[in-house]
């Protein structure tokens, strides 16, 4: 489930909500719990759960190699 990261602008709060993209709304306005000032996404953070995938991958194919060249030495 991707991850969804607003930032306030007056006191850096971040605020990561984890929902479906189906049940995402881009134009719903997410207001920070300390100031109540309304909250810009932090678009980058999107990727993050594609790069959790892509280095979960890359971790297992990394652990069994280096299984593989223990076991030869
Ligand atoms: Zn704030």
């Amino acid at each position: 489930m991707p991850e969804y990261t607003w930032i306030c602008d007056g006191c850096t709060y971040h605020l990561t909500k984890s929902m479906s993209i189906t049940k995402y709304n881009p134009k719903e306005k997410v207001y920070c719990p300390n100031c109540g000032i309304e909250t810009r996404r932090k678009i980058e953070q999107v990727g993050l759960s594609f790069g959790k995938g892509f280095f979960r991958d890359g971790y297992e194919s990394a652990k069994n190699v280096r299984t593989q060249t223990d076991g030869d030495s």
